[in-house]
């Protein structure tokens, strides 16, 4: 499939902005959606709608089967063992909180460490911080080296005999990083430790196959890998799920309910209490198809020329700092030009055209290790050409000219 090919399936990279053709570089924030997902979208609302799980009718059933087949093809893009193991949520954010609360609640106590790295987005952190509220244990962090990859011999270091957890993120949503999932799962599962991974940039980029990974658990959100907006995928492992208490209680995660004693549901229902949004989950489909039709090689392939292309080109402007320089690196650059401020870059590309994002990207922690405020980051999907990279960079040296 040619680029021009994938590019005429979103509508709206056709539009312009501020008179200029848009050129979309937000995608790690969030990714454009193909006809093809708001089309299901769509197809859910007009044709199919009535509350799953609920209905003896023909219609209910319909939008049950809809989003249950959802469920099995999130199972087999990552490669789970059973649907069982795959919990709808709202997003990275809430299959995170769900495993801080649910896993972490119930298995720390007082004086345990857990490990994150220096590298994690704040939803990757926050929920750890308010776990800490209810039990008293410790996080360490790992650091990183100049390339921004991980520090593997200092986490080693960072294991005692109170580590329960490791909580990390597949690919940095600043830096770009990649990590060896694997290594890092092997090195904590060797001292019985845990690992949460944290899946939110690295589904968009790289075929992820949880039982190669041996992750117990992986999150991720559907609106940053072409799909709808508000729901997201927790995977863990059955065992472990098995036996942790729900997250949220209401209608859908019961058995049985009397005011004196209520049993719950399966999995994964147990942790999908209210009513889902079965609408989204179905269009989720469409967005796994786009991937599988495009496939991980042409977008990989494709996305890893366009790294290079811009970073080549943006490494001739003088004063140039890309932040996240490691060779195994996803298509996100983050950078600042000395003498001009990152929201002034990020303002003046707006004017022009350019759609980035300037800020501490829900990663301030990394912020103050390397000793900035923000940065500036354009980041790529498959759907961006070479030419929209010539833009970009036409762009920012107009900006860089301005502001000096
Ligand atoms: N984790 C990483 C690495 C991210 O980049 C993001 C979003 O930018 C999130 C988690 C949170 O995702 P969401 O806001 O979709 O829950």
């Amino acid at each position: 499939m040619s680029i021009n090919e994938i590019r005429s399936q979103f509508p709206i990279l056709d539009r312009s902005v501020n008179g200029r053709p848009l050129v979309y570089l937000d995608n790690t924030a969030t990714s454009q959606t193909p006809r093809r997902v708001v089309e299901a979208i769509d197809d859910m609302y007009f044709a199919h709608k009535a509350n799953v799980h609920r209905g003896v009718f023909a219609l209910s059933q319909e939008a049950t089967d809809l989003q249950e087949a959802s469920r099995e093809h999130v199972r087999k893009f990552l490669n789970a063992r059973s649907t069982a193991e795959i919990i709808f949520t709202r997003g990275t954010t809430e299959a995170l909180n769900l495993v801080a609360s649910s896993f972490g609640g119930s298995t720390l106590r007082d004086g345990d460490e857990i490990i994150l790295t220096v590298m994690e987005h704040h939803a990757n952190i926050v929920p750890w911080q308010l776990l800490q509220s209810r039990i008293n244990f410790k996080i360490k962090v790992v650091t990183i080296n100049e390339r921004g990859e991980l520090d593997l011999d200092q986490y080693r270091s960072l294991f005692t005999d109170r580590t329960r957890l490791v909580s990390v993120t597949h690919v940095s949503n600043v830096l770009g990083t990649v990590n060896p999932i694997r290594e890092i799962v092997d090195i904590a599962h060797s001292r019985g430790v845990r690992v949460v991974v944290d899946g939110a940039q690295a589904v968009p980029h790289l075929a992820v196959d949880v039982q190669a990974l041996d992750a117990d658990f992986y999150a991720f959100s559907s609106h940053k890998m072409y799909g709808p907006t508000g729901i997201g995928v927790l995977y863990g492992k059955e065992q472990l799920l098995e036996n942790m208490p729900p997250y949220q209680g209401g209608g859908e995660m019961i058995g049985k309910v009397t005011f004196e004693k209520t049993t719950f549901a399966e999995l994964p229902f147990k942790f999908e209490a209210g009513t889902p949004d079965f609408v989204g989950i179905a269009a989720l489909a469409q967005a796994l198809d786009f991937i599988a039709d495009t496939s991980y090689e042409l977008i990989a392939s494709h996305e890893h020329e366009l790294l290079q292309y811009t970073t080549a080109r943006m490494l001739e402007i003088p004063g140039m700092r890309i932040y996240g320089t490691a060779p195994d690196k996803a298509a996100v650059i983050s950078f600042l030009v000395d003498g001009c401020h990152h929201y002034d870059v990020g303002m003046l590309l707006d004017q022009l055209g350019v759609a980035v994002r300037t800020g501490h990207h829900c990663a301030e922690p990394l912020m103050n290790y390397l000793g900035i405020e923000g940065t500036v980051r354009a980041s790529f999907a498959v759907y961006n050409t070479l030419a929209e990279a010539d833009a970009f960079i036409a762009a920012l040296n107009r900006v860089v000219a301005m502001l000096r």
